[in-house]
């Protein structure tokens, strides 16, 4: 059997070695930040490191022009088939203020720190570019696009890291979401001389985002309903015949969300009929399910992480959550996400301009660096030792249970 222990001081050297380049790539990314589905200069620039390292990449996976799938082929068959996720995608006018252009060139460092120590293992190791991840681009969710498209059917496992303000591996599971848009048609007249004759679309969303906000004191503590006025209206002058308003909803799980989007659609409904106003309605991009951690997954991780130096907790001091299209990932197949500190503030949120700022510091191209490692070193373990991937298997089977 492969020693472990060397193959895994292999790739921590190499990613050492790649150090320089993955260091550029990700501080490019952060300069050129671009949203989802249109990722195409920082897809380009990964693909670029993988190829450049012999490999063959593939773009279009599941139909998205960017994303890619890099397959690194160990011996025999391709399973088991371990799957490291990159995330490149940058929110609208703030830029990174995920840190998406760590995850990418994390996920990459981990690829070209595996090759040369792949063919002493069995299976293979995709380097896996899902683009989209924000809910800020139509159609996002790269992640659930190809869970749908049966990517993941072939995957054993799937391993991630996110940028956070803390350092950790915690079974909080993130928020199952969902995002609709409200469209209100009324009628057009003129403001002063003759309002009677209009039905204003600005006062149904005035109208339904107060209900909302109402409604928000009545459901669970874990819900978030939160929106933007995407159109209200185009002139002070005229009642403004159409408007329209954007939320995302989100909740602890799938079940109790459901019926919250229920009720949401009920504030939408009534504000229509008190306005007068014609409603239409529609889901502008795929519900993103809460995580499943993996404790088996999260342990190696763990151990990981902490025989490289890092300081790694098992509880947050903030307890806030998001939601992330790998929640389907995780309802696939087991899957964990470490979470790395870029900042020492560990209470700045994310999506903020400080968070941005530290997604391009040296802590966090060294926190990128560490990941790079802890996903090449989980790889090697799930890959070097059947068993182990077997007890993740069946941690997650008993987490999803009978279905
Ligand atoms: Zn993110």
């Amino acid at each position: 059997m492969a020693n472990v222990v060397d193959l895994k001081r292999r790739v921590c050297e190499a990613v050492d070695r790649h150090a320089g380049e993955l260091c550029d790539a990700a501080d490019w990314i952060h300069q050129h930040p671009e949203i989802g589905h249109q990722e195409v200069q920082s897809a380009r620039r990964l693909a670029d490191l993988l190829q450049r390292a012999g490999l063959d990449v593939q773009m279009g996976t599941a139909g998205m022009a960017t994303a890619f799938r890099a397959e690194l082929r160990g011996r025999g068959d391709p399973r088991p088939c371990v799957a490291i996720l990159a995330e490149y995608d940058a929110l609208p006018e703030l830029g990174h203020g995920c840190g998406h252009n760590l995850i990418g060139t994390s996920a990459v460092g981990a690829g070209l720190a595996l090759k040369d120590v792949l063919p002493e293992l069995e299976g293979s190791v995709w380097v896996l570019g899902t683009p989209a991840e924000e809910s800020a681009a139509p159609n996002s969710g790269g992640k659930v696009h190809m869970v749908n498209a049966g990517v993941f059917d072939v995957v054993d496992a799937a391993i991630m890291f996110h940028p956070a303000t803390e350092t950790t591996i915690t079974a909080d599971g993130s928020l199952a979401a969902r995002g609709f848009e409200f469209y209100f048609h009324g009628r057009a007249a003129h403001a002063a001389s003759m309002p009677e004759q209009g039905l204003n679309a600005l006062d149904a969303v005035v109208q339904m985002y107060s209900a909302v906000s109402m409604l928000r004191q009545q459901v669970r503590s874990d819900v978030r309903i939160h929106g933007i006025i995407l159109n209200g209206g185009a002139a002070a002058n005229i009642i403004p015949d159409y408007a329209a308003i954007r939320y995302r909803t989100r909740a602890d799980d799938s079940e109790y969300l459901a019926g919250v989007v229920e009720r949401v659609v009920d504030c939408a409904e009534g504000a229509a009929r008190a306005t007068g106003c014609r409603l239409e309605w529609t889901e502008y991009m795929p519900g993103y399910e809460n995580t499943v951690p993996n404790p088996v997954l999260m342990d190696l991780m763990l151990t990981n992480l902490r025989a490289i130096g890092l300081d790694v907790a098992t509880e947050r001091k903030r307890k806030g959550r998001g939601s992330t299209d790998f929640g389907n990932v995780t309802r696939k197949v087991p899957g964990v996400e470490a979470r790395i500190g870029i900042t020492e503030h560990w209470d700045i949120p994310a999506h903020s301009i400080p968070f941005r700022d530290a997604a391009a510091t040296e802590r966090g191209r060294q926190a990128m660096l560490a990941a790079a490692k802890g996903l090449a070193m989980t790889a090697i373990d799930l890959l070097a030792e059947p068993d182990t991937l077997r007890r993740a298997r069946a941690a997650f089977e008993a987490a999803m249970g009978p279905r």
